[in-house]
């Protein structure tokens, strides 16, 4: 495991909308370099927490500690420059633009020379940009997408379109990455190959991965231990296993 892959700790975190408990006062820790699931019925709050945890929704209350850094108060760009990389449940990219112009947008939080200096040319934008093409290359075959990479992304199967999500994620070279239903909607042969890359990415990369599936097959592939949220609530905390044969969980989502 990377030494500089921090802990995630979330502590407390509600989220209130008008009227509307969507957190109420949850709390799981992902260790390092581990695959954290978080599961729940529809309308438990899963993607609230990711989005209190990129900072696209702020917490009504509590704490999200990235190693020393206190996430709960930094807006998307800070916590997205401190590691944390996220795809949304919704694809979310550029379709008119290639996979190769879509993955170079998601290294740009990296680029220091700017777009100005790029566009007059200067031999050290001119060498960053050069850099920034060649690992976007590294990551588009990592991620089976080099046959891909001049394709307009709106041309591209569905299933597809979810793994340039998942490499422009990667292109932010994150500490921890957040999948949202990384497999939904995808084919059996696409779930299969999906997972075997988050696989790959844990084990190649050491990086921690917070993911939220309904797949429970998936999920009890991939995931180190698991959090399960009802209505707002925390209901379960642990290993796979356990978590499958907990009466609660069973009741609220799993049926009999
Ligand atoms: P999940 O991802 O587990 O299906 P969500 O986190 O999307 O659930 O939603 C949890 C609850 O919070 C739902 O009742 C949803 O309608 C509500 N909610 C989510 N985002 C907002 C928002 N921006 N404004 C009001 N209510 C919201
Ligand atoms: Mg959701």
């Amino acid at each position: 495991m990377d030494a500089s892959i921090p802990r995630l700790e979330v502590r407390d975190v509600t989220v209130r909308f008008a009227g509307l408990t969507a957190l109420d006062a949850i709390g799981f820790t992902v260790e390092p370099g581990s695959v954290h699931a978080v599961i729940g019925p529809n309308g438990a709050g899963k993607s609230t927490c990711f989005n209190v945890l990129s900072g696209v929704y702020r917490a009504t209350s509590g704490s999200v500690r990235f190693g020393d850094a206190e996430l709960t108060s930094l807006p998307p760009h800070r916590i997205a420059a401190l590691g944390v990389a996220r795809t949304f449940q919704n694809i979310a990219l550029s379709p008119r633009l290639s996979v190769r112009e879509n993955l170079m947008l998601g290294r740009h939080r990296l680029t220091r020379a700017g777009f100005v200096s790029a566009g007059l040319r200067l031999p050290s934008a001119r060498r960053e940009a050069v850099r920034h093409g060649e690992r976007v290359t590294e990551i588009a075959a990592f991620v089976g997408l080099t046959e891909r990479l001049a394709t307009p992304v709106g041309l591209l199967p569905y299933g597809v379109q979810k793994r340039v999500e998942l490499a422009r994620a990667l292109c932010m070279e994150p500490r921890l990455l957040l999948l949202d239903e990384p497999v939904a909607g995808m084919s059996g042969g696409e779930r299969r190959n999906m997972a075997e890359l988050i696989i790959a990415v844990r084990e190649s990369l050491g990086i921690s991965i917070l993911l939220v599936e309904h797949d429970m097959g998936m999920v009890m592939r991939l995931a180190d231990a698991v959090t399960v949220l009802d209505f707002g609530k925390r209901i379960a905390d642990g290993p796979p296993h356990e978590v499958q044969s907990n009466p609660e969980v069973i009741r609220a989502y799993l049926g009999a």
